[in-house]
């Protein structure tokens, strides 16, 4: 037993964000704390959020969760990436894949030899060099046996999954290790008087709940962070002018294929996430540019098989908090911002929030320069994925207001510099811990339509012959390799099948 006193840790909020974090914190903690969480059953939760990235399987592995089990529970797909479905315009598809573009010979990446193949007019879409897009495309996936060829890279992949199933799953995992759950209203919060920390949360009942850390898991109000500590919040809609949603269920598509689908409109763009049971949709978009009636009819009669739920509005404003850490209040998930989940990135940015919050927690009295350094690593984190997000909007060739005014924005430096060096000299730069890597940029770049001026020396250096064999064995490795796994599909139903969908 430790000698120090038990910190109490409560958490408002039993969403993802709430029951990823009482699952980290009833895993990692020991007995010198005690995790409560609060939710209330009359507010629920905004219920999307579906599609992830392969990040979570360290999130996973930490927790002891099997793969096997957790797919089952969630009624859960395989995720090798994102079909982007007319971004660049009207009839063009790329996808952006997890894992590696072409083959790493070490000292010059791939894009330099692709870049140069281009320049030439003998390279394809960099698709057709990418075991994940090959892979996607068949509707296949690697089945865990050892992989044909050497010379393949492991499949890195996601998820999709039911948002509540996911809850649900991890609230048993948190139970089980101790996290305590408390039903109810929070009706008012009460600060110390003289550090203006949070002290108690009452509940619309009556009963009081008292702690010396709190995570606002609280969505998009913000409880503690915005409402009872009137934290400030940066507005990216310059940027990033979408403010509305639409989601709606429709059921189980025959093809379940293993990829998200980005599907750019005349305003927006809307997503299509298969799950073992349904699937998921909505129409992500401005309001300036539509109205919620004409989105509302499009996503319907868009609908392979019909809607099965009601579509669900749900309104926001992309940015973040200034400060995440604020007092003694710790703001993950969309409390602490939100990004468009155009990359799947908000159950991601759960789980750093989470990393981050072990990293830093405090045994003792909380100090400012914990506060800062915390602060420091969320805004970096945010404002990378923000760019290359507008990169997505930025890069187009589409003829609507809509695209046209998303050309028009006046670019953040960090993202102006990235897209500058690359056009120029194909280099890219992972800088510090973004989360996309040199891999993600260059697929998405490429595909928009932004090609390389020049190639590394190495690149530039071998024969015009020896260059186009060199891609072309890739695509036919990639291909070979590809056409020998399982339908995505026969997988599911033979290793992870829910009960109710097989
Ligand atoms: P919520 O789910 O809103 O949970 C808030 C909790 O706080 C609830 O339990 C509620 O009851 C509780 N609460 C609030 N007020 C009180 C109160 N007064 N008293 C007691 N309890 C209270 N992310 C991805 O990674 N991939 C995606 O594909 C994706 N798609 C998205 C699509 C859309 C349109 C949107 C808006 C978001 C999407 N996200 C996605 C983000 C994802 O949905 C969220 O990051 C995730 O669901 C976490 O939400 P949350 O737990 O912060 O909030």
């Amino acid at each position: 037993m430790s000698q120090r006193p038990q910190q109490r840790i409560v958490i408002v909020g039993g969403g993802t964000a709430g029951w990823m974090t009482a699952a980290a914190l009833g895993h990692f903690l020991d007995d010198g704390f005690t995790v409560e969480l609060v939710e209330s059953d009359a507010i629920g939760t905004i219920g999307v959020g579906e599609a992830t990235i392969p990040h979570i399987n360290v999130f996973k592995k930490a927790l002891g969760i099997d793969e096997k089990a957790f797919m089952r529970a969630t009624h859960a797909t395989y995720k090798l990436g994102i079909a982007f479905d007319g971004w660049l315009h009207p009839g063009h598809s790329y996808i952006h894949a997890f894992g590696d573009v072409g083959r790493d010979v070490g000292l010059c990446a791939f894009q330099h030899f692709w870049s140069r193949g281009m320049r030439l007019g003998f390279a394809k879409e960099t698709g057709a060099y990418t075991l994940n897009t090959i892979a996607a495309r068949a509707g296949r996936m690697h089945d865990g046996a050892p992989l044909t060829a050497q010379t393949v890279p492991a499949m890195p992949h996601a998820f999709h999954f039911d948002a509540g199933l996911y809850a649900a799953f991890l609230r048993d995992h948190a139970e089980a290790r101790g996290v305590k759950r408390t039903e109810g209203m929070i009706a008012d919060v009460r600060r110390h008087g003289l550090t203006g920390d949070v002290t108690v949360l009452r509940l619309a009942d009556g009963r009081e709940i008292a702690g010396d850390l709190f995570i606002d898991c609280s969505g998009q109000r913000g409880l503690l962070i915005g409402d009872a500590l009137g934290g400030a919040y940066e507005d990216w809609r310059r940027w990033l002018p979408c403010d509305r949603a639409m989601a709606v269920q429709s059921p189980r598509l025959a093809d379940l294929v293993p990829y998200t689908r980005a599907i750019a409109h005349p305003v927006g763009w809307q997503w299509r996430i298969p799950l073992q049971h349904r699937t998921g949709n909505g129409r992500v978009y401005c309001s300036d540019f539509v109205t919620d009636d004409a989105v509302h009819d499009e996503l319907i009669a868009g609908l392979e098989g019909g809607a099965i739920t009601a579509p669900r509005p749900i309104r926001f404003t992309t940015g973040r908090r200034r400060e995440a850490w604020k007092a003694n209040v710790i703001a993950i998930g969309l409390s602490s911002g939100f990004l468009e989940p155009l990359e799947s990135t908000s159950i991601h940015l759960i789980q750093t929030g989470i990393a981050r919050l072990l990293k830093f927690l405090p045994a003792g009295p909380v100090a400012q320069v914990t506060r800062d350094a915390f602060n420091a690593q969320f805004a970096f984190e945010m404002e990378r994925i923000r760019d290359f997000i507008i990169l997505h909007y930025w890069a187009n060739r589409r003829e609507e207001p809509f695209w046209q005014a998303c050309r028009a924005v006046d670019l953040p430096d960090s993202l102006r510099a990235k897209i500058d060096l690359f056009a120029a000299s194909g280099q890219i730069f992972r800088e510090g811990e973004e989360l996309f890597s040199e891999v993600g940029w260059f697929q998405v770049m490429a595909a928009q339509g932004i090609i390389p001026a020049a190639s590394h020396a190495m690149a530039e250096a071998i024969s015009e012959a020896d260059l186009r064999e060199y891609l072309e064995l890739i695509a036919a490795l990639y291909t070979r390799e590809a056409g020998q796994y399982a339908s995505h599909a026969d997988f599911i139903a033979r290793h992870c099948a829910a009960p109710m969908a097989q």
